[in-house]
């Protein structure tokens, strides 16, 4: 493919996924497939001979989108939204056509220095302490990630590396090891399983602080498991705060959990992966106090801010603690500019120009244009949820916060369990399962752009129709009995 092809062949794509997005809500929500279903379409090997840009580009209506569940459909309420814009796709472009790695300053100095300057644009939009933002000279910054999962393990990482260092300043007898055997992180049991993997990762213990009865970790509890784990031994040193947990969006008690881990050297990370886009909004943004305490914050605004899959945002008071515990300096990554690039702050070296997505979407939406955005999710979930106060078979869960709203039939967890099927099986809408302590609980989690109350509607109407089906079905089986 040439320039020439190319100018007219990405028209055509551009059409094409215009096309898709407007007459989204016409295809089924969730793909109507049997796992191995693509193997069996297509050729054991790549092709030897070139094919055309027709031949594979008639494939994706056979192939591809045939398996395709549909997460930018406005009936699509499973999970947690992943964003979506056209700005968003249009700087993915460019970034595409750019190819560049943005590892070090000197690798791509506009893909360095935007980030740091879009990390700050959106620090500021959520109103962050100063100390987390890069500034001209300050020494907190943020920086994108791939996902929440790979944050939490840098931080992870960092709180492990400082806390070592600490140990062997203070005790010049302890080996790297010795430390390492007894450090112990913490999190609530309603935080999300990438934390836990962390600790594996990490090779470090993990124990879970149990939440208390609106699924919120207290610090009464961090203070009990720190001060039983420190009489055994251990050595506290990592404590990872959810800000909108994933089964119910509930949220620990910052303000309580802070001080404790201020006053004993225990690193706070936040995980606000959902709900941090919500801070962009006045009303919303109290969720945050207590911010000042951590040493570490992250949210995906690929998951409620319009901007595509990848980009989590990530920011921390003190960049030398990251830099500190990853860097290194082989030769060929050396150059003569001060800057030094953000490739110390993460996994990979590689990196996308991401920030491209955040400056286009930040500048054609504006501050306002994301806060209507979220508003309308946040608007959307309570309707939803005087739906269910309104039929007093079903019960709500969990306290509406943001956009996602808990909730289940009155009754067993076998009922509810078929319900759900029912309801996935329709393949019209679709939604995802969580467990409450012992309850088996739907979510309905307010997900498109394109999301209104008609679809709401629609989806409710189809829930509380095969809930009285389900209902009748049962009521007669148990007259059998
Ligand atoms: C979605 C979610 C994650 C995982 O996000 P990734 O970016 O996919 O790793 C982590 N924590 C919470 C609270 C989430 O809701």
């Amino acid at each position: 493919m040439d320039a020439t092809e190319f100018r007219k062949r990405g028209k055509e794509m551009v059409d094409y996924i215009a096309d898709y997005i407007e007459t989204i809500h016409k295809r089924p929500v969730y793909p109507d497939v049997e796992p191995g279903y693509l193997r069996c379409l297509i050729p054991e090997s790549a092709p030897q001979e070139p094919e055309s840009f027709e031949d594979v580009f008639k494939d994706i209506e056979k192939i591809i989108m045939p398996g395709v569940t549909h997460w930018n459909s406005p009936y699509f309420f499973a999970y947690f939204p992943v964003a979506h814009s056209f700005p968003a796709l249009l700087a993915d472009i460019l970034s595409g056509g750019i190819g560049c790695m943005g590892f070090s300053w000197a690798a791509s100095p506009a893909c360095t220095e935007l980030e740091t300057v879009m990390l700050d644009w959106l620090g500021k939009m959520i109103n962050l302490p100063e100390e987390f933002l890069a500034g001209r000279d300050g020494e907190g910054g943020g920086v994108i990630q791939g996902s929440a999962s790979e944050a939490t393990l840098v931080s992870l990482l960092a709180a492990r590396t400082k806390t070592v260092r600490r140990f062997q300043l203070e005790n010049p007898e302890l080996t790297e090891s010795d430390i390492m055997g007894r450090l112990v992180a913490y999190a609530s049991d309603m935080a999300h399983c990438s934390v836990e993997r962390a600790a594996l990762i990490g090779g470090v213990k993990m124990k879970n602080i149990p939440s208390d009865d609106k699924f919120t970790a207290r610090g009464s509890a961090l203070q009990k498991a720190v001060d039983e784990d420190k009489a055994a031994g251990l050595i506290p040193f990592f404590f990872c705060a959810t800000l909108g947990t994933t089964a119910c969006c509930s949220f620990d008690k910052l303000l309580e959990l802070g001080p404790i881990c201020n006053k004993e050297n225990i690193w706070l990370h936040i995980d606000a992966a959902y709900a941090g886009s919500s801070f962009i909004c006045p009303e919303f943004r109290y969720l945050l106090n207590g911010v000042e305490y951590a040493n570490s914050l992250n949210f995906n605004p690929h998951k409620w801010l319009l901007i595509n899959f990848d980009c989590s945002a990530m920011w921390v008071k003190k960049r030398s603690d990251l830099i500190g515990a990853f860097k290194l300096d082989p030769l060929y990554l050396q150059h003569n500019h001060q800057e030094s690039g953000t490739f110390h702050w993460q996994i990979p070296l590689g990196r996308r120009f991401r920030s491209l997505k955040m400056w286009f979407v930040f500048r054609m939406y504006g501050v306002k244009g994301l806060q209507e955005h979220i508003r309308q999710h946040v608007k959307l979930s309570h309707e939803f949820e005087q739906l269910v106060l309104q039929d007093e078979r079903f019960e709500i869960c969990s306290e509406v916060m943001l956009g996602l709203v808990c909730f289940r039939l009155k009754g067993s967890n076998e009922l509810n369990e078929e319900l759900l099927k029912n309801i996935n099986d329709t393949k019209k809408i679709h939604l995802v399962p969580c467990q409450l302590r012992e309850k088996f609980v739907l979510r309905f989690a307010i997900c498109s752009r394109t999301v209104e109350s008609n679809h709401v509607q629609l989806a409710w109407q189809l829930i509380t129709k095969l809930a009285t089906g389900l209902l009748k079905a049962w009521e007669q089986k148990d007259i059998k009995n």
